[in-house]
Order: C-alpha cells, then structure tokens, then sequence
C-alpha cells in the first residue's frame, strides 16, 4: 500500500478556498432568502389591498342600492331634515355592518353631504379626497371604483366609491366608504425589518467571514511555524550529534596542519597549501556553528552597550578579515541597547559576507545605524547596503530568512536564518528590500 503525504501548501490553500467558498455561499444563500421573503411580503400586500379594493366596491355599489331603493336620494330630497336623518342612520348602519371607518355622500365639489360620523361637518369639502379624484371621477361617471391607500393623521386606509341616484344629468351623489387598512402598516413594518435584519446579518456574516479568515490565516501560520520548527528540532538532533562527531577529528586535523606547518613551510616560499587546511576547518566549524544555532534557542549574555560603537568596531575588523571597505554611519545620540556583543557581531558578519559577495570585490558595502519608532516601540537599526544586483523579485525577499534557502553553488542558505534567529531572540526584527537605486538592503532592529 503506497501513502503520499500532502503538500501543506496545497492544503492550506485547499482549506481557505473552503472557507471562502462555504462563507460565500452563506451569503448568498442569507440575501437570496432574505429577497425572496420580501418578495413574497410585497406579492402578499398586493393581494391583499386588491383584495380589500374589490370588497369596498361591492359594499359601496350595494349601499348605493340600498339608498336609491329606500330613500330615493335627490338633492331636492334632501333638504327633509326626517329624510336627512334616516340617511344618516342608514350610513352609520352600512358603517357599522360592514366593519368600515366612514361612509358618506359626497357632491362634485368633494363637500360632505351626508355622513355616518359626526365629526365629519356636512358641507364642508373634504381636502384630502382630491389624491382620489380619479376614482371618484369614474364613480361620477356611473362606474364604482376604489381609491389607492391613503394615510391620514398617520392611519391608513383605503376608500370606495359609487354613484347614487342616476338620473338623466348622471348621479345625483357619489357614495364613499373607508375602511381602516392598518393591516397594511404591519406589513410594512415587517417589510421594514426584514430589510434592517437583512443588512445587519449580512454586515454579521462579513465580520465573523473576515474574522474566521483571519483566524484560519493565523492558524495556518502557526501550523506552518510548529512544522518548521518540528523540522528543526529533527535537525538540531541531528546537528548535534553530527557536530559533536565532527568537531573532535576537525580539531585533530587543525593541530596537525599547525604542526605540518612548522615543520614543512619554507619561509622563502608563499607555500598558502598549509594555510587551506586551518581555512577550510574553520569554515565547517562555523556551518556546525550555524546548524547548533538554528536548533536551539541561542545562550545570550546581553550588556546594556552603544550600538553604534560595536557596529564600527565590527566593521573594521570585517575589514582586516577581508570583507573590503565598509563605509559606517552611526546617528548622533543614540539610546542605548541590550544585547549580547557575540551575537550582533555574528549577525552583522553574515550581513557583510552577504554584502561582500553580491557586490563584488569593485562594489560599496556601507553601514548605518539609526534609531526608529517612539516611546516603547523605539528600537535601534542597522541597514547595512551594497551595490550589487539586489533580490531579483519579492517572492525571494520573502523567503531570503528560510534555512537552507540559497542562490549561491556554495551556500549553505543558513547565514540569515542564523542572523534573525538571534535578532529575534533578542527580541528584534528583520528587513530586506531593494534599494531604489540598485542594490539591496539587510536591516536588523533591536529594541532599546
Ligand atoms: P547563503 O549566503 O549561504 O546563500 P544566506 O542565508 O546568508 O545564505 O542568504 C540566503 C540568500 O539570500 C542568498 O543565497 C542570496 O540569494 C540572498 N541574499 C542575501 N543577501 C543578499 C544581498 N545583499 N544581495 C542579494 N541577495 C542576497
């Protein structure tokens, strides 16, 4: 049976499109939903109003019978205050059987003729009839018909008209009856609420999607720093054991090219064969060095010191090492910084060698330091800056920290990964960028 492990950064991206996918379609599933609800709260008031439309055009056709069948109603007729009364009553009757707010006879200037409510003052206009001006209109015209809804002093409701009394001259009045449409009001309200409870899930969803996001971000970081740091456990393991194993036949291999040395060179002679030796035993102690290094957290002994005085120090025994001109700047009255001396000098040596080979024994490598930020978040940096060809593109910038990760035939790819180790032990930080100018920029901050 063959078992392939997965590559974790096709998983990791596997899982946030999921995540992605699953709060987008959350979403559009809430606001489909919440659409189709207010649709159908809308389709529903529709049918309803139309509902009550037609209802009010049948109370007022059959009142309007009932008044031409009983009372004959005729201006003429009319001024019989007997004859007035018992259409008032048959109003109030026709008002209270079917459950309506009003009834009344209006005449072709909107005034008040006769109505079922006391406090509408007969033969006074009534102004607001004018917004129902075309259904009453029709209703003159001898065809019932029903208003649109209306508010007034913040009631609702929905009012029916039909002719009275047709004679040769067309109807002598026009029937009105208004029903209370309150019912429509809730609906509204529900409408209303919807659209609130809408926009504030969705705003909801949006917070907890960035939030999950930014939590499966995090968590995928933290995955990502256990794997790394599970690798390097694996290799200080094994960095230690190598080290330890190599160190003791390194040691005897130095002595005996010491004594080789001192017995064999001939001082007439540039004889630099006996110097390969101790040369090249140095550079495996510094990469098992380097190996020890990244697997454990580093032993520091920081001093409270000036920055910028190691910093120059360092520089100018870079160059007696070899490392070429380093020109050094240092701010004026800088604060000063703990840290381990040992340390700074490591990580700026890996700076230079790294300046060094980009730019070439012709190129300038220049140091300086200055202070950053205020208060608790002021640190103490230093950029160092050559002119060589810099990173070729950002993704590489983003992984120049990475152990192992090297562009050179003979790089181990661990000069770096050593260098922000102790910086962030000392509980600082690391920069990289292009210059604008050409050339590249290392940095390291501590804090003061
Ligand atoms: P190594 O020097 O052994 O390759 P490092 O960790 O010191 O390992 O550097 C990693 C990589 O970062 C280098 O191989 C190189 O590609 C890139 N790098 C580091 N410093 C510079 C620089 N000053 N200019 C351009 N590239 C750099």
């Amino acid at each position: 049976m063959t078992r392939t492990s997965e590559n974790p950064e096709r998983s990791a991206s596997r899982r946030r499109w999921i995540v992605g996918l699953v709060l987008a379609a959350a979403f559009v599933s809430l606001a489909l939903l919440d659409l189709s609800s207010w649709l159908f709260l809308r389709r529903m008031g529709r049918y309803f109003q139309d509902d009550l439309a037609t209802h009010l055009v049948s109370v007022a056709s059959l009142g309007a019978r009932l008044l031409e069948a009983e009372y004959y109603p005729t201006p003429q007729s009319f001024q019989d205050d007997v004859q007035r009364s018992l259409v008032r009553a048959a109003l109030l009757h026709l008002q209270v059987e079917n459950d309506l707010q009003a009834v009344y006879l209006i005449d072709r200037d909107y005034r008040v003729v006769l109505a079922s409510r006391a406090e509408m003052l007969e033969g006074e206009p009534l102004s607001y009839l004018v917004e129902d001006s075309a259904a009453i209109r029709q209703a003159w015209q001898g065809v019932p018909a029903a208003s649109a809804l209306h508010v007034i002093a913040g009631n609702r409701f929905l009012s029916a008209f039909a002719p009275v009394g047709v004679g040769a001259a067309g109807p002598a009045f026009v029937l009105a009856v208004e029903a209370n449409a309150a019912f429509f009001d809730i609906l509204r309200v529900f409408r209303r609420g919807l659209v609130v409870g809408t926009t504030l899930s969705l705003g909801l969803l949006l917070l907890f999607g960035a939030t999950l996001t930014w939590s499966v971000r995090a968590l995928l970081r933290a995955e990502e720093s256990l794997r790394r740091r599970e690798r390097l456990a694996v290799m200080g393991q094994m960095a230690a054991t190598v080290a330890h194993e190599i160190r003791n036949p390194l040691g005897i291999i130095k002595g005996t090219a010491d004594v080789l040395k001192q017995r064999y060179a001939r001082p007439e002679q540039a004889d630099e064969l006996f110097d390969y030796i101790p040369e090249e035993v140095e550079r495996l102690n510094r990469l098992i060095t380097d190996f020890l290094l990244l697997s454990r957290e580093p032993d520091l002994h920081p001093e409270v010191l000036d920055l910028g005085a190691l910093v120059q120090k360092i520089a100018k025994l870079a160059e007696r090492e070899g490392a070429g001109t380093v020109t050094c700047e240092v701010e004026d009255g800088l604060p000063a910084v703990s840290c381990d001396p040992g340390a700074v000098e490591r990580v700026l040596l890996n700076l230079l060698r790294n300046a060094r080979e980009a730019s070439g024994t012709e190129g300038r490598v220049s140091i300086s330091v200055f202070s950053r930020g205020k208060g608790r978040k002021r640190a103490v940096c230093v950029a160092v800056r050559d002119t060589g060809p810099g990173f070729p593109d950002e993704k590489q910038v983003g992984r120049i920290f990475e152990p192992f990760f090297t562009t050179k035939p003979t790089g181990t790819g661990l000069g770096l990964a050593v260098a922000e180790t102790l910086v962030k032990a000392h509980g600082g930080w690391m920069e990289a960028r292009n210059l604008p100018d050409g050339g590249a920029e290392v940095r390291f901050c501590l804090p003061v």
